[in-house]
């Protein structure tokens, strides 16, 4: 989608700090850490929100399931992390281009705020 910023990044249209890529994901750092890691993964299909997949979508979305064990131990969070997908107004999502964050290397505490 032309004017979505996450899939200018996955372009290199707008730099990032990448951590992993291949045909279907792309991970990078979040460009305001809310951890000492904090990244980001999206798939490279253009999907607004976790409130807009649909089935066809289920093949990719089982794969960044499957994907994020591997970033973490890339990652060095052998020692734990969480996973958040934000959606829609209540759940502060600003950027419209499904992403998980992958949060680690401090404590967190629950519940989130
Ligand atoms: P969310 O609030 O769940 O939509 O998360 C969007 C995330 O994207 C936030 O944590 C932002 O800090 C992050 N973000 C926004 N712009 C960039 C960027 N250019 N590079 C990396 N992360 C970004
Ligand atoms: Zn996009």
């Amino acid at each position: 989608m032309s004017d979505c910023l996450f899939c200018k990044i996955i372009e290199g249209e707008i730099p990032s700090n990448k951590i992993y890529e291949d045909d279907k994901i792309f991970c990078f750092h979040d460009i305001d850490p809310q951890a000492p890691v904090h990244c980001l993964m999206i798939p490279k299909k253009h999907i607004s929100s976790i409130d807009d997949v649909q089935d066809e979508d289920a093949e990719i979305l089982s794969y960044m399931m499957l994907k994020i064990k591997d970033i973490a131990a890339q990652l060095g969070l052998q020692n734990g992390y969480r996973v958040v997908i934000n959606c829609g107004e209540d759940g502060v999502q600003t950027v419209q281009h499904l992403h998980l964050h992958i949060l680690g290397k401090r404590k967190l505490t629950w519940p989130p705020g």
